[in-house]
C-alpha cells in the first residue's frame, strides 16, 4: 500500500494552493468544501476564482511563489503549469513538513486527491496511487452508479436516531436493528424522499425489535415489496433505483416479459420465483398477491419485477392495493414501457411537431371498444400503440378501417423490442396483419399506427438493413 487513505478535517484550517488556474480551481473547490481557508498564489486569477475572492471566499496573494507564504499552512497544494515552480513548492513544503499535492505529479507529494463520491456526510475517495487517474476515475463512476442520491439524508437519519436507538435495545439488538434500517423499508423510505414514512417505519422496527428482545415469539420484523418496471428487456434500460432494489432483494418474483438479462442483474443469491401467468391460467394473480404478503409478513424483501412499467398494463395498481390492505411497505419504481423502448431502438418518434400531437396506448385485447375513440385512433396525426395485440391483429384493423382510418395508413409492428432479436414490420395498414403474418411476428410485440410509423421505420430500414438484412420485411413504401 504506498498511501494511507484518511479523511483530513481542514475546517476553518489554512491551506495554500500555488497556481491560479483552471487546474488550482479544481482543488480549490473540494478544499472550500471541506471548509478550508484558502490563499491562493498567483500572479493570475482564473475567472471563476476572482469570483470566489471577491465574494470572500478565499484570499488572493498576488505574487511569485516564496517559502515564507506556508507560515501556517496545514497542506499545500502546487497547481502551476511550471515543473520548477512546482517542485520550489514540494520542496519547500516537505522543508517544513507540512503535507502537499503537486497536481498530477505523485512523486514530488506527499498527499494526493482521490476521485472523490460525495454524498454527504458519506465520502467515497478511490485511488490508484497516481499510476492511472483514469482507471480511478472510471472505477468512481461505477461505484457512483449503485449508491443512492440520498444516501447522505439516509446517514443523517440514522445520526439522529442513535440515541434513541441506543436508549432502546441493547447492543446486540441495535446492530440487529441497523443492519435492517440500512437494506429495508426504513431505508426504501428515505431513499425515495419519504421523510414521514421513514420515521413510522423506524418506529415500527423499533417495536419489532423490542419484542423480539424480549423472547423468542416476538413477531418477525415486517418485510417490504418493491414493484420494480424491468423495462423492454435491454438490461441497459433498467433505471438506477431498479438496479439498486434488485441488489438487495432477498427474493424476486419475475414473469415472462423480464428478460434472463435483467434478472441476471439481481443479488447472486437472492431466491427466484416465476410467476408468470400463461393464457388461459386463472387464478394466477391471486397466487401472486398471497404470495407478495406472505413473504413480506416473512420478513422478506420482496422484488416483484414487471416487464415495461409495472403500471403501463402490468397490474401493478392491483398488487398496491393488496399491499396497502395488509400494510406491507412498498416501493414503485417506474420502468421504461415497452412503446418507449419500441420508438426509440426504431427510431420511432411518438410525437412529432408536424405528424402527431398526441400519443396514446391502448390494450389491444379490448379491441370492440366504443366507435368514438376508434374514430380518434383512426385520425393519422395521432399516434396509438397497441399492446398486447398480436393475435388480434385483423380485428385491430378492421375497426380502425370502419372507424374511417385510409388502408394506407401507416403502421408498424415491433417484436421483441430493445433485444436483440427486435424485429420491425411495417407498412400500410392494409396490408400490416398480413405482411406481420407472412414474418411470423409473435408476441411480444406492439403495433403502432399513425403518421409517424411511416417517418421513422424509413430512418430504421437503411440501419437495419445493413447490419441484418434477413431480419427486415414488410413494404418499403
Ligand atoms: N407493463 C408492460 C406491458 C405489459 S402488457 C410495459 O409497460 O411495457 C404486455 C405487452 O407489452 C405485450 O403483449 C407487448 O404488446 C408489449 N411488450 C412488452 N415488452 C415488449 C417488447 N420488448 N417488445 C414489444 N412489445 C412488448
Amino acid at each position: 500500500m504506498d498511501y494511507l487513505p484518511v479523511f483530513l478535517r481542514l475546517d476553518s484550517r489554512p491551506v495554500v494552493v500555488v497556481g491560479g488556474g483552471a487546474v488550482a480551481l479544481r482543488k480549490v473547490n473540494w478544499l472550500l468544501k471541506a471548509g478550508a481557508q484558502v490563499t491562493v498564489v498567483a500572479p493570475e486569477l482564473h475567472a471563476e476564482l476572482a469570483a470566489l475572492q471577491a465574494r470572500g471566499a478565499l484570499t488572493h496573494l498576488d505574487a511569485e511563489f516564496s517559502a515564507a507564504q506556508l507560515a501556517n499552512a496545514v497542506a499545500v497544494v502546487a497547481a502551476t503549469s511550471q515543473r520548477t515552480v512546482n517542485a520550489e513548492v514540494s520542496w519547500a513544503a516537505r522543508e517544513r513538513r507540512i503535507p502537499v499535492n503537486v497536481v498530477d505529479d505523485a512523486e514530488h507529494s506527499t498527499f494526493i486527491f482521490p476521485a472523490i463520491i460525495e454524498r454527504s456526510p458519506v465520502l467515497v475517495a478511490v485511488s490508484s496511487a497516481g499510476h492511472a487517474p483514469l482507471l480511478a476515475r472510471r472505477v468512481r463512476a461505477q461505484i457512483e452508479a449503485l449508491l443512492p442520491a440520498r444516501l447522505g439524508a439516509l446517514a443523517r437519519f440514522m445520526g439522529a436516531h442513535r440515541r434513541r436507538v441506543q436508549r432502546s435495545l441493547g447492543a446486540l439488538a441495535r446492530r440487529a436493528l441497523w443492519e435492517r434500517v440500512v437494506s429495508g423499508p426504513v431505508a426504501s423510505r428515505v431513499l425515495g424522499g419519504d421523510a414521514a414514512g421513514a420515521e413510522r417505519a423506524l418506529a415500527r422496527e423499533l417495536a419489532a425489535a423490542q419484542l423480539t428482545a424480549v423472547g423468542p415469539h416476538g413477531a418477525p420484523a415486517l418485510g417490504e415489496v418493491y414493484l420494480i418496471g424491468a423495462g423492454p428487456g435491454d438490461a441497459d434500460l433498467l433505471t438506477l433505483r431498479a438496479l439498486q432494489l434488485l441488489q438487495q432483494a432477498d427474493v424476486v418474483l419475475y414473469d415472462r416479459l423480464v428478460s434472463p438479462q435483467v434478472l441476471e442483474r439481481a443479488r447472486r443469491d437472492a431466491e427466484r420465483i416465476f410467476v408468470g401467468k400463461e393464457s388461459g391460467e386463472r387464478g394466477q394473480q391471486e397466487r401472486i398477491h398471497e404470495l407478495l404478503v406472505a413473504l413480506a409478513r416473512a420478513g422478506r424483501r420482496v422484488a416483484r419485477l414487471k416487464g415495461g412499467d409495472p403500471f403501463v398494463f402490468g397490474r401493478g395498481g392491483e398488487e398496491i392495493e393488496v399491499l396497502a390492505a395488509h400494510e406491507i411497505p412498498y416501493t414503485v419504481v417506474p420502468g421504461i414501457t415497452a412503446a418507449l423502448g419500441a420508438a426509440a431502438s426504431a427510431a420511432l418518434p411518438l410525437t412529432h411537431r408536424r405528424l402527431a400531437h398526441s400519443v396514446t396506448f391502448v390494450s389491444g385485447h379490448h379491441s370492440e371498444g366504443a366507435l368514438p375513440d376508434w374514430r380518434f385512433y383512426a385520425n393519422p396525426l395521432h399516434t396509438v400503440v397497441f399492446y398486447m395485440g398480436v393475435a388480434q391483429l385483423p380485428g385491430i384493423v378492421a375497426r380502425l378501417r370502419a372507424a374511417g382510418a385510409a388502408g394506407s395508413h401507416p403502421a408498424a409492428v415491433i417484436e421483441r423490442a430493445t433485444l436483440p432479436q427486435q424485429r420491425i414490420v411495417r407498412g400500410p395498414l392494409a396490408r400490416i396483419a398480413e405482411l406481420a403474418a407472412a414474418a411470423r411476428v409473435e408476441p411480444p410485440a406492439l403495433l403502432i399506427v399513425g403518421a409517424v410509423a411511416r417517418f421513422a421505420a424509413a430512418q430504421m430500414l437503411g440501419a437495419v438493413a445493413a447490419a441484418a438484412p434477413a431480419q427486415q420485411s414488410g413494404a418499403l413504401a
